[in-house]
């Protein structure tokens, strides 16, 4: 459980992965969160444990760069409960 994004990373261990960016929350309720978008792809690995719900899911989907203004990074919405999880940035921090 909660591996899909590490056999990614694994599977192009012949290349270096370069990570355009990767985060891996904790969530309430043993909810968590991991994303990967890689360098020169323009979609995003999301994998999600469903703090609502705890539907485990591991989907892509297309990767939009967030406006400056915006407060969250991206959304995911949980497809079992339509939970919409919002991933906030990091400030200061390197994503
Ligand atoms: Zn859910």
């Amino acid at each position: 459980m909660f591996d899909k994004i590490e056999k990614v990373i694994n599977d192009k261990k012949s290349t270096p992965v370069e990570c355009e960016y990767h985060t891996l929350r904790n969530l309430e309720n043993k909810g968590k969160i991991r994303a990967l978008v890689i360098k020169g792809e323009s979609i995003a690995h999301i994998e999600l444990i469903c703090p609502k719900c705890g539907n485990y899911d591991y989907h892509t989907q297309e990767w939009k760069q967030a406006s400056k203004g915006a407060k969250y990074r991206f959304e995911i919405k949980c497809p079992k409960c339509g939970n919409v999880i919002k991933v906030s940035k990091l400030k200061g921090a390197k994503e």
